[in-house]
């Protein structure tokens, strides 16, 4: 049964992940001090910050600041146009793996990738998702990794991810078995008709779970999400939902946002997500 808000129990920070995509002006070393002055338990780094920062560093630093890792975004962008694109891609996945094992990850979250430059064969681009996936699986598998499919809204079906709904990522699960799981974002999968009966479906393979709002107007298809409680995501439903699936792990922020929250002081940031995780979550 889904639980309804009045029933729901409040998150509190314990259970809070920020994904440093939310403080983007922070560099890696500065999330991890402004989370940790904040109270924060978890963080959810991007390579790019990472190669930045340095992998040894960033060990360090997150070792001393006793942050839990809840993922690293990203691994993924399967489809290329030729075999040399898709080695390439198999390669950099390989490093993304070794990456997320180096500095503790819980997971490595992957965007899948959409249709190759040129193409329109989408079916053939979520062919090669399949196959991207069943190569990497195993050496994910070696190193401990687990890999979560993140379905995203199908907005970004030709340039992100061409796996778009929950039930689709739960089919690439079925077909390729252990090691792999899903990343549950409200702000992709909220509009959903199934994601109801699709979360149940994915019970232990739900991997995370990330929150944000669906603002309306949306002006920026990729950098206009909002905080949670600013737009029409019923986020509380969806956690229900979630928890009766039997995920009890924690609620990552993940806030893209050029013209608001990018702008606004990072610790203004940090402490209206931790306000909003336990009002709007
Ligand atoms: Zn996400």
């Amino acid at each position: 049964m889904p639980v309804e808000r009045a029933e729901a129990i409040a998150v509190n920070r314990e259970r809070l992940s920020i994904n440093q995509a939310t403080t983007m002006p922070w560099s890696l070393a500065q999330a991890i001090e402004g989370y940790a002055r904040a109270g924060v338990p978890a963080i959810s780094v991007w390579r790019d910050k990472l190669a930045e920062m340095g992998v040894e560093p960033a060990v360090r630093h997150l070792g001393e600041a006793g942050l839990v890792v809840t993922g690293l975004c990203r691994g993924g962008m399967f489809p290329a146009a030729d075999a040399a694109g898709r080695q390439a891609a198999l390669d950099d996945n390989r490093r993304a793996v070794d990456e997320a094992a180096a500095i503790g990850a819980r997971g490595l979250i992957l965007v899948v990738g959409g249709l190759p430059e040129g193409s329109k064969d989408l079916a053939g681009a979520r062919e090669q998702v399949h196959d991207g996936l069943a190569e990497l699986l195993p050496y994910a598998r070696e190193v401990g990794i687990p890999m979560a499919i993140e379905p995203l809204h199908p907005m970004y079906a030709a340039d992100r991810a061409c796996v778009n709904t929950l039930g689709q990522a739960n089919d690439l699960c079925d077909q390729l078995g252990p090691g792999i799981g899903v990343a549950v974002d409200v702000y992709h999968l909220w509009w959903d008709p199934d994601l109801e009966r699709q979360i149940a479906r994915a019970g232990e393979r739900i991997l995370a779970f990330h929150v944000c709002d669906w603002l309306v107007p949306t002006r920026d298809l990729l950098l206009d999400r909002g905080m949670m409680g600013d737009g029409v995501i019923d986020i509380p439903k969806i956690r229900g939902w979630v928890e009766a699936a039997g995920y009890r792990d924690f609620c990552e922020v993940e806030i893209f946002s050029e013209r608001n929250w990018w702008q606004r002081d990072p610790d203004e940031v940090v402490a209206t997500c931790i306000e909003r995780l336990a009002t709007a979550v």
